[in-house]
C-alpha cells in the first residue's frame, strides 16, 4: 500500500491542519518534504510549495489538492521579464523568496523564506556581495529600510498582506482604549505597517513570539498575517486576547483565497492520488531549481540547528 504523507501550511483552516501529518511554515515543510519516506506527498498549501516538495523529493508523487491554489507573488511575476531583469545585474547575487515558481527559482542564486531571509542576506553582504531581491517588494523594502541595504527589488506583492494599512491599524489600536496593545507582522506587509510592529517575522516566528508572551495579561495582540495562524496561536495561548489586525478593505477577512481552496474533500481526494500531480517539471528544471534551495537549507540547518527531518508523521493538536 502506498505511504501517504500530508503536509499543511499554517494558513490552511484548522480542519485541514488536523488532517495533516505535519503543519508548519515554508521552511519546516520543505525540510519535512525532502526527508519524508513517502510514496505520495499531499501538499495542502499552494502550488509553489508543492513544486518545492517535488524538487526536493523527486521520487515521490506530489499532489496539490486544488488546481486554483496559486499565489499572487507568482502570478505577478512574468518569468521572461524576470530573466531580463536578472541579466541587467550581472554582478549581483539574485536572492528569491520561496514564494516563486520553479522556473523563477532556477533563475536564482539563493532561495530564502521569511524565517531565514534576514540572516542569509546579512551573510551575503558580510561577504561583500551585491544583492537583488525578488519577488516580494514589501519584504525587500523592509530589508532595505531595516538594515540600510540598497537592493534593487522586483515588484510583486502578496494580495493578502498588502491590504494591511496604517489607517485601519490606528483605528484598531484606538478601539482597545487604554489596554496595552502589541502588533506582530509578517514581512510581506507594507513598510508603514512593519515600522509600527513590535515583532516582524515568519509565521513560526510570530507563533513563538506569542507562546513566549510575558507582558500584561490584559494586553491585546494584533496579528498582521493570514488568519489561519490565529488558530495555532489561540491553541498555544488561550489566555491571551489575540486578534486579526484590521484591514477594512471591503471585507474584514485576512484570508488567502488560494490556501482556502484546500477543503476537506479536496485533501481527501488528493490522499487518493487525485488532484494536481506535480509531474510537469523536467529533470533539468528540478536540478536548476534545487541548487539555490539546497544552499538555503544547508545554511538554515547550520544556523538554526534545525532538525525537522522527522521520518514518522507527527500528531497535530486537535
Ligand atoms: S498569503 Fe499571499 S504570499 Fe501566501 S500564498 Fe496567499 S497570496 Fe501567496
Amino acid at each position: 500500500m502506498a505511504k501517504v504523507v500530508t503536509l499543511a501550511h499554517y494558513y490552511t483552516t484548522p480542519e485541514i491542519q488536523q488532517m495533516a501529518d505535519k503543519v508548519g511554515d515554508s521552511l519546516e515543510l520543505s525540510l519535512f518534504a525532502r526527508d519524508a519516506e513517502a510514496d505520495i506527498i499531499v501538499f495542502a498549501g499552494v502550488r509553489f510549495m508543492a513544486e518545492t516538495a517535488k524538487i526536493l523529493n523527486p521520487n515521490a508523487t506530489v499532489v496539490l489538492p486544488d488546481r486554483g491554489s496559486t499565489c499572487s507573488l507568482v502570478e505577478q511575476t512574468d518569468v521572461t521579464a524576470l530573466k531580463a531583469w536578472r541579466e541587467s545585474y550581472p554582478d549581483h547575487v539574485h536572492v528569491s523568496y520561496i514564494n516563486s515558481s520553479a522556473e523563477h527559482k532556477a533563475l536564482s542564486d539563493w532561495i530564502v523564506t521569511s524565517r531565514n531571509v534576514d540572516d542569509i542576506i546579512a551573510h551575503l553582504y558580510a561577504e561583500g556581495k551585491k544583492v537583488i531581491f525578488s519577488p516580494d517588494r514589501n519584504m525587500g523594502a523592509y530589508l532595505n529600510f531595516q538594515y540600510g541595504y540598497d537592493m534593487p527589488l522586483w515588484s510583486a506583492v502578496c494580495e493578502v498582506h498588502d491590504k494591511f494599512n496604517q489607517k485601519a491599524l490606528d483605528e484598531g489600536f484606538a478601539s482597545v482604549g487604554d489596554l496595552p496593545h502589541y502588533l506582530i507582522a509578517h514581512p510581506e506587509s507594507p513598510l508603514p505597517v512593519l515600522q509600527q510592529a513590535d515583532y516582524v517575522g515568519s509565521t513560526s516566528g510570530m507563533l513563538n513570539w506569542v507562546k513566549a508572551f510575558d507582558k500584561a495579561p490584559e494586553s491585546v495582540i494584533f496579528v498582521a498575517t493570514e488568519d489561519g495562524i490565529l488558530y495555532n496561536m489561540k491553541l498555544a495561548r488561550p489566555d491571551l486576547d489575540i486578534r486579526q489586525a484590521p484591514i477594512y478593505a471591503g471585507c474584514q477577512c485576512n484570508q488567502c483565497p488560494y490556501m482556502k481552496l484546500n477543503t476537506i474533500e479536496a485533501v481527501k481526494r488528493a490522499q487518493q492520488g487525485q488532484g494536481v500531480v506535480i509531474d510537469y517539471l523536467t529533470p533539468e528544471q528540478i536540478e536548476a531549481a534545487r541548487v539555490p534551495i539546497d544552499r538555503m537549507l544547508a545554511f538554515s540547518e547550520r544556523q538554526y540547528a534545525l532538525n525537522v527531518a522527522v521520518k514518522q508523521p507527527e500528531a497535530v493538536p486537535a
